[in-house]
C-alpha cells in the first residue's frame, strides 16, 4: 500500500568537493530535524557532519536505498532560513560545492560536530504513564516505580518534566528503568538547549576596562555626521538599504557606526561589524565595548583558538552576544535578530578570500545578507573601492559623505620627494631625515611606511652576480639579518644566511631595504628615540599587535616603521608626519587594480598623520614625481583619482564595467597546469556573445612552493552571461581527464590577476 503522505527526503550538505547535496531519510528516532540543522550522516564508511539544506518529497535516487541520517547534532537549526539562503546563494554565485561553502561558515569545532550548546534531556510521564502511576503501577518493578514517582507532578510543578541532572542527583541508577518504561509508552524524553554559561575569561569586561579612559566622552556629532545619521534614520523603514559612508580618514566614521549601532541595539536587534583582518584591533573592540558596556559582545577572527572561536560563535547563535565584531568569515555568523551590518574599510582586500576553494567576498555577501533580511548595511571607507563608488554612482548604494576631519583636525599636507635629485642613504632621502628630525623636535610622532618586511629583499654576491634564490619558487629569498636567516615569503623556506657566495666564495651583500633595515637605520640616525616596528613578522599573535600599538599610543615609541599594517585604521593623535619610502612598485604593474591599491595605501598612510591638534605632513619618496597618478592624488585627492580611474576602467572594459572569473590551476609541471587550462578552453567551444576567454597564461610568479601556477581568465560583459556560461562549463571542466593532475579553483570576481 502507498503511504498517505509522501516520504520526507533530507537534502544534506556535506563537506566534500562534490557539487551536490546528498539525499537521506529522517533519523529513525526523534523528531524531524528542520532545515539548517547539523546532522551526523553515514557517508561511505564514515560518519560525517552535514547540514540539512532542505526537505524534499522526491529523490532522484531509489528511496529504498537511501540511508537515514544517524542523528541531529542539535535540537534546533544552526542556520536560520535567511543564513541558509545566503549560503546557498553564495555557493551558487561562486560556483562552489555547497558542502564546502557551509563548512566555511562554521568554526572548526562546530564543523567537527561540537554541539551548539550542551543539551538537556527532559523526562516526563506520558498520559498513560500518569494513569499507571496513579494506580500504583508497576508493582513488581520497584526501580520503574521510583522513576515514575520521581517524574510525578509535585512541588507545584504543573507539567512534570524533570531534567536528567536532577534525576541523577535524586535517583542514582534511574537510567536502568528507562528502557522498560519507554517500551511501555509510559515516559517520554525531549532534548533542549541548556542555558548558555557566561564566558569564563570575562573578556568583554576587560576590553571595556582597557579603554575606559578613551571612552570617557561621547562627542556630539558634527554637522556632517548629523546629516549622515539623519539620512540613515529617515530611511529606517524595516527594509533593505545599502549605504556607502565615504568619510576621509579621521572624519568620525566610527562615531557614526557607534550611534547607528546604538539605535539598533536599543530595539533589541543585534549588530554585525565586519572589519579587515588587521583592523580588528583591541582599540576598535575597546571603543565598541566602552560605548556599550552592558551589551554582550563577541569577537570572531582567525587568531582565536578553536575553543574561543566556538564559544564566541555559540554566543552569537544563542543571542547572548548582541554585538559581533569579526573578520571575513564572520559574515556567516549566526546572529540572532540581526538588525544592522557595518563593513568598515570596505575596500580592504582581506574581505575577499583569495586562497583555497571557496573564494567569497565578505563585503559583497554582507550586501546580499542584508537584502535577504531587509535590514540596512553600511560600507565605510576613506578610500572606497572603485566597485563600491560605481555602485553608489548607479544608485545601488546611497552615498553619505564626511568630507572633513572631525575634532578640528586639518587635512595633511602631501609632498613628493624626487629620489633622483636627493642624496639617499639606506632608503632614506636627506629631506626625509631632516623632516623626521623636525617633527621629533616638535614632540610629534612619525610613521614610516615601507612595503617590504625583512632586512633586505635580496642577498647578492659582490663578485659573480649570484643572488640568493628560493629553490622552490621563482623568487628571491629575503634576508633576515637579526635572525641570520634567509626566508622565502612565498613558500616559507627558511635557511642559514650564507657568509660568502656559494658559487664563487666571495663576499655577499644585502641589496635594498625592508622594515628591519629601516628600523636599524633610523635607530642609528636618531639615537635614543624609541622606535617600534609593525609587520607580519612582529605580529604573529593578536597580543603582539596590541603591545606595539600600546608602545605608540603611550609615546614610548616615537617612530613607527611598518608595512601596510601601519595604514589600517589606527588612531594615533600624536603622529604628525608620515613618510612613504617606496611608492613606485604600484605605478607600473600589469594588474589593472594596482593603481587603485596604491592610491588607497597612500591615502590611508597619509590619513594617519595629523589626526590630533597638530597639522600633519606626508612625504612620498618616488623616482617618478611627475607620474599622473601621484600628481593627481596630491592635487585632487582620492576623489579625483577615483573618477579618472573609473573612466579608464570604462574605456578598457574592466570591472566594474565587466565581470571576471579566473580559472586557476597549479601542478607539479608547467605543462600539466597549462594542459588542463587549454583543455578547459577547448571545451568552451561555443562561448556566448559578450564573453571571451583570455589565456591560459602562467602566473607572474609561475612557480611557488614547487608548484606551477597558471590561469585562464573569463571576461564577460555582464553578470548573467558570465554565470550562465560558468553553470554549463564547470561540470565539464571538472570531468576533464587533465583535471586529475592539477589543483584548480575558480575565482569569481578575482581581486588579483597574476
Ligand atoms: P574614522 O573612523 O573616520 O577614522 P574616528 O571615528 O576614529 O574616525 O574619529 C577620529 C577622531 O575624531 C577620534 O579621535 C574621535 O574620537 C574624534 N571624533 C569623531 N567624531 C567627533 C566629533 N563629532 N567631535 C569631536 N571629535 C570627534
Ligand atoms: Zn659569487
Ligand atoms: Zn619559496
Amino acid at each position: 500500500m502507498e503511504p498517505l503522505t509522501p516520504p520526507t527526503i533530507l537534502k544534506v550538505a556535506i563537506d566534500t568537493p562534490l557539487r551536490q547535496a546528498f539525499d537521506y531519510l529522517p533519523p529513525l528516532e526523534g523528531p524531524l530535524p528542520a532545515p539548517g540543522t547539523r546532522v551526523l550522516a553515514p557517508f561511505g564508511r564514515r560518519q560525517l557532519v552535514g547540514v540539512i539544506v532542505s526537505h524534499e518529497t522526491q529523490s532522484g535516487l531509489d528511496i529504498a536505498k537511501l540511508k537515514p541520517i544517524s542523528k541531529a547534532i542539535d535540537p534546533v537549526p544552526t542556520f536560520d532560513a535567511d543564513l541558509l539562503k545566503l549560503l546557498m546563494w553564495a555557493a551558487d554565485y561562486y560556483h562552489h560545492p555547497i558542502g564546502e561553502a557551509v563548512a566555511t561558515a562554521l568554526p572548526r569545532l562546530a564543523r567537527e560536530g561540537a554541539p551548539l550548546r550542551e543539551t538537556v534531556e527532559w523526562w516526563a510521564h506520558t498520559p498513560a504513564g500518569s494513569a499507571a502511576w496513579s494506580t500504583g503501577e508497576p508493582r513488581r518493578a520497584p526501580r520503574q516505580r521510583e522513576l515514575l514517582q520521581a517524574l510525578a507532578p509535585a512541588d507545584g510543578r504543573p507539567t512534570a518534566a524533570v531534567d536528567a541532572a536532577t534525576l541523577n542527583a535524586r535517583l542514582p541508577g534511574w537510567r536502568d528503568a528507562v528502557k522498560p518504561l519507554l517500551a511501555r509508552g509510559w515516559i517520554t524524553c525531549h532534548e533542549d538547549l541548556a542555558p548558555l554559561a557566561e564566558p569564563a575569561d570575562g573578556s568583554m569586561e576587560s576590553a571595556a576596562e582597557a579603554t575606559s579612559t578613551v571612552a570617557a566622552a561621547v562627542p556630539a556629532p558634527n554637522a556632517a555626521q548629523r546629516s549622515a545619521l539623519d539620512a540613515l534614520e529617515a530611511a529606517d523603514d524595516g527594509r533593505y538599504h545599502g549605504w556607502l559612508l565615504h568619510g576621509v580618514t579621521g572624519s568620525g566614521k566610527t562615531e557614526v557606526y557607534l550611534r547607528l549601532a546604538e539605535r539598533h541595539l536599543a530595539r533589541d536587534r543585534s549588530v554585525l561589524v565586519l572589519v579587515p583582518e588587521i583592523g580588528l584591533t583591541p582599540q576598535l573592540v575597546g571603543r565598541f565595548a566602552a560605548r556599550f558596556p552592558r551589551t554582550p559582545l563577541a569577537v570572531l577572527h582567525s587568531g582565536l583558538t578553536d575553543t574561543a572561536r566556538l564559544e564566541a560563535w555559540r554566543r552569537a547563535h544563542s543571542g547572548a552576544a548582541r554585538l559581533v565584531l569579526g573578520t571575513r568569515s564572520a559574515v556567516f555568523a549566526p546572529l540572532h535578530r540581526l538588525g544592522l551590518i557595518i563593513v568598515d574599510e570596505e575596500h580592504d582586500a582581506s574581505f575577499k578570500q583569495q586562497e583555497g576553494g571557496f573564494r567569497y567576498s565578505a563585503r559583497d555577501l554582507a550586501l546580499v545578507r542584508a537584502q535577504g533580511l531587509g535590514i540596512p548595511v553600511v560600507l565605510g571607507s576613506a578610500t572606497p573601492s572603485l566597485e563600491t563608488l560605481h555602485n553608489a554612482a548607479t544608485g545601488r548604494l546611497t552615498r553619505l559623505d564626511l568630507p572633513e576631519r572631525a575634532a578640528a583636525a586639518q587635512p595633511p599636507l602631501l609632498r613628493l620627494i624626487d629620489l633622483r635629485a636627493e642624496r639617499v642613504h639606506a632608503g632614506l632621502s636627506t629631506t626625509a631625515v631632516t623632516t623626521i628630525e623636525r617633527h621629533l623636535a616638535a614632540a610629534g610622532q612619525v610613521l614610516v611606511y615601507i612595503n617590504r618586511r625583512g632586512y633586505a629583499p635580496t642577498l647578492a654576491c659582490t663578485a659573480c652576480g649570484w643572488v640568493a634564490p628560493c629553490t622552490s619558487c621563482d623568487a628571491r629569498m629575503t634576508v633576515y639579518r637579526n635572525a641570520s636567516r634567509l626566508r622565502c615569503h612565498h613558500c616559507g623556506a627558511d635557511r642559514e644566511l650564507p657568509r660568502q657566495c656559494p658559487q664563487c666564495g666571495y663576499a655577499v651583500k644585502t641589496v635594498g631595504q625592508g622594515t628591519e633595515r629601516i628600523e636599524e637605520t633610523l635607530a642609528e640616525t636618531f639615537p635614543g628615540v624609541g622606535i617600534a616596528r609593525l609587520d607580519r613578522d612582529v605580529v604573529r599573535r593578536a597580543d603582539e599587535l596590541e603591545a606595539v600599538l600600546h608602545k605608540v599610543a603611550s609615546g614610548e615609541a616615537r617612530i613607527l616603521v611598518g608595512t601596510q599594517m601601519v595604514a589600517k585604521g589606527h588612531d594615533f593623535p600624536a603622529v604628525t608626519l608620515a613618510v612613504v619610502l617606496n611608492a613606485d612598485q604600484g605605478l607600473f604593474s600589469t594588474d589593472f587594480r594596482a593603481a587603485e591599491r596604491l592610491a588607497q595605501t597612500l591615502v590611508q598612510v597619509a590619513g594617519r598623520a595629523g589626526r590630533g591638534a597638530q597639522p600633519g605632513e606626508v612625504l612620498i619618496q618616488t623616482e617618478h614625481p611627475d607620474h599622473p597618478l601621484l600628481l593627481g592624488l596630491i592635487t585632487g585627492g582620492y576623489e579625483s583619482f577615483a573618477a579618472a580611474a573609473l573612466a579608464e576602467r570604462r574605456d578598457a572594459a574592466w570591472p566594474p564595467f565587466a565581470r571576471l572569473a579566473a580559472l586557476r590551476a597549479s601542478a607539479l609541471t608547467p605543462e600539466d597546469a597549462v594542459a588542463f587550462l587549454e583543455a578547459a578552453r577547448r571545451i568552451a567551444d561555443r562561448t556566448p556573445e559578450g564573453l571571451r576567454l583570455l589565456g591560459p597564461a602562467p602566473a607572474a610568479m609561475a612557480r611557488r612552493a614547487d608548484r606551477h601556477h597558471a590561469q585562464l581568465l573569463v571576461d564577460a560583459a555582464g553578470r548573467s552571461v558570465l554565470h550562465r556560461f560558468l553553470d554549463a562549463w564547470l561540470p565539464q571542466v571538472e570531468a576533464l581527464p587533465e583535471a586529475r593532475r592539477v589543483r584548480w579553483a575558480l575565482d569569481v570576481d578575482p581581486l588579483e590577476l597574476f
